[in-house]
């Protein structure tokens, strides 16, 4: 085999493939070199999600007619001179291969103009060769087309996504950079429709409300300033209150020195900063912003520059971790209570603003649940029995006040998940009470049977929602009045996909307008979730599933139903546990959870009696 060497064309092709994946990448770029050159408005435009045209327009500080050409040079760049500038970079841009790679794998048109000079310029070039030159007029700015991206790529054509995928793409970075930088006004506008629109006025808040809409954008908390202890590294943004979490951590976003990065360690942080105040494998909402000398910082160690490592990573781990817990903490509400709202969804409040410090333990959150949570106040509510409930024994009568949490079973005790009766079913059991407000205690044949109420809960309303879904007879629940939610524009356009399905499951919803929705009818097992909550549940469903639509129900089913099962910590009445028993039952799968948790452990007698040295013994 000789070696040769590539030709400038072939190498070009292969490093233009580094920065440029897909059409979000593109736009990224282009985007951050509108930043970079202090636009104060960035307009994109795309069509057929980004393959068939991407046009990115700003304001910014143009490009001097003779410099044009070099531009579109590798490694050309305004924004370095010296390698030591590469230890302080300030710029989103510094390698000089956007521009390159970008014209290389496309056609593309550049139509800029200097504030300085007189006349623009217009640039044209196909495969990076510049096939065409002007002067042209446009107001001080620069425009950048992009036209049959990957047209001389094949290849890379070919593994792109659908072009609803690439459009969610450009959305989720544009939603980022929109709050990232809040003195920007953006616009995205997919195929004459318009995705993303902000203000630009340099309130954060302002561009919360218009990209997640008014409900999940006016809820989430702003980090004070006041919390930033270390004086090196300064964290700003916006994390979610506890009463909002998500399926998967995608919802986590990082900017370093307004440069959006992945790094798993530092997301890592700010769900540790969450640590016991959601469910378990819930995600929080978070959008942190870390301010920090950029020497302390490499940013040079990928072509995307999504990649950065620290001088001291610890500190940065350390510095967010503390400030989201704080904030979060701080706003919790620990002494909530619960009522019922017009549409008869449950609500918390007289949330209680309390010192990290007081709150900071598990055990005491929920001290303060259980206090607000006497029997009377919870609406927990149990679809109706099927048939007489009263063949599973008599129901104890007395308190249902949980005891000590603490006093649970021993660990010396072996317990296991409870054996079948008859394969799968459920002998009948006579409840005996609650413990820990988590597991309802019940005798049977085989001696003490524990229930984990969430679990059951949850498998009671799977069942349901899935019969229901198949016979395609749904009870829905019309709202008194039917509700708008907006979600961010990524989300929106995936619940859109899925409305089809929804409408099966006694969801009905209808676009409404720009990422809004209107909700018509709930699935009347899950009235006592909010539409909101509904939604958003299902758009990150609809992110998780396979293209198969019956996937695509049942992994829906499956998220809604965790949310809308009875929760560890809710107290529940002698008539609501029987109730549940009941229902797990008539359950085809009593004795597992739909994620395939047990359900049921059981002690037998002859366990119990060894445990108090009775063995053999009358
Ligand atoms: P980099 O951003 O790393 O410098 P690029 O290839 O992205 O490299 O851009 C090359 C150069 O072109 C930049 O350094 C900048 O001088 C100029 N440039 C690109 N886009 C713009 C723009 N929108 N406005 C003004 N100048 C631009
Ligand atoms: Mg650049």
């Amino acid at each position: 085999m000789t070696i040769k060497l590539l030709s400038e064309d072939v190498a070009s092709r292969i490093a233009a493939g580094e920065v440029v994946e897909r059409p979000a990448s593109v736009v990224k770029e282009l985007v951050e070199n509108s930043l970079d050159a202090g636009a104060t408005r960035v307009d994109v435009e795309t069509s057929k999600g980004g393959t068939a045209l991407i046009r990115v327009r700003d304001n910014g500080s143009g490009i001097l007619s003779h410099e044009v050409e070099l531009a579109f040079k590798r490694h050309a760049t305004s924004k370095l001179e010296r390698a030591t500038d590469l230890e302080h970079i300030a710029t989103l841009g510094f390698r000089g291969e956007a521009l390159s790679s970008v014209a290389s794998v496309s056609r593309m048109t550049c139509i800029t103009h200097h504030a300085s000079e007189a006349t623009g310029t217009q640039l044209r070039l196909e495969g990076g060769t510049v096939v065409h030159r002007s002067a042209t007029g446009r107001p001080p700015g620069t425009e950048l087309i992009v036209e049959d991206l990957f047209y001389n790529v094949p290849v890379r054509r070919k593994f792109l996504k659908t072009e609803r995928t690439e459009r969610r793409h450009i959305d989720a970075f544009m939603t980022r950079y929109a709050i990232a930088y809040p003195d920007t006004a953006f616009t995205v506008v997919h195929d004459g429709r318009r995705t993303v629109n902000t203000p630009g006025t340099g309130d954060v808040r302002e561009v919360l409300l218009s990209v997640y809409g008014p409900d999940l954008g006016g809820s989430l908390l702003e980090i004070p300033a006041a919390l930033t202890l270390d004086l090196e590294i300064q964290i700003r943004g916006f994390v979610g209150p506890t009463t909002i979490h998500r399926a998967n951590r995608g919802y986590v976003t990082l900017f370093i020195n307004g440069r959006w990065i992945e790094d798993l360690r530092l997301s890592y942080a700010i769900i540790q900063a969450y640590h016991t105040l959601l469910p378990v494998k819930r995600y929080p909402i978070a959008f942190v912003m870390v301010e920090m000398p950029p020497e302390d910082v490499d940013v040079n160690v990928h072509p995307t520059k999504a990649e950065v490592r620290f001088r001291d990573g610890d500190s940065v781990f350390r510095a967010i971790q503390r400030t989201v817990r704080a904030t979060v903490v701080a706003q919790a509400p620990t002494t909530a209570t619960w009522s019922l709202d017009q549409t008869g969804s449950p609500t918390v409040t007289g949330g209680a603003q309390t010192s990290p410090s007081a709150t900071d333990s598990q055990t005491q959150q929920n001290r303060a649940r259980l206090a607000a949570l006497r029997p009377s106040q919870s609406h927990i509510r149990f679809p109706p029995a099927k048939s007489d409930p009263t063949n599973l024994g008599t129901p104890v009568t007395g308190s249902t006040t949980p005891g000590d949490a603490g006093a649970g079973v021993p660990d010396a005790i072996p317990v296991q998940p409870a054996r079948a009766q008859s394969d799968q079913q459920l002998p009948p059991l006579r409840i005996v009470g609650q413990v820990a407000t988590m597991f309802i205690v019940a005798e049977g044949p085989e001696g003490l049977y524990l229930i984990d109420q969430h679990a059951a809960h949850e498998r009671v309303l799977y069942e349901q929602m899935l019969s229901n879904a198949t016979t395609g007879q749904v009870p829905s629940q019309p709202l008194l009045e039917p509700q708008v939610v907006s979600l961010p524009a990524d989300e929106a356009d995936r619940l859109e996909e899925a409305l089809p399905a929804l409408h099966k499951l006694g969801l009905e919803t209808e676009v409404f307008g720009t990422n809004t929705f209107l909700v018509r009818a709930v699935p009347a097992p899950l009235k006592q979730i909010a539409p909101a909550d509904l939604l958003a549940d299902v758009a990150a469903a609809a992110g998780e599933s396979s293209p198969i639509r019956a996937e695509l129900e049942k992994i829906v089913i499956q998220h809604i139903c965790k949310r809308a099962a009875v929760k560890a910590g809710q107290v529940l009445s002698t008539e609501e546990m029987t109730r549940l028993i009941h229902d797990l039952e008539a359950t085809e799968n009593p004795r597992t959870c739909p994620h395939g948790r047990p359900t049921v452990v059981q002690i037998s007698t002859e366990t119990l009696a060894r445990q108090f040295g009775r063995d053999g013994a009358a």
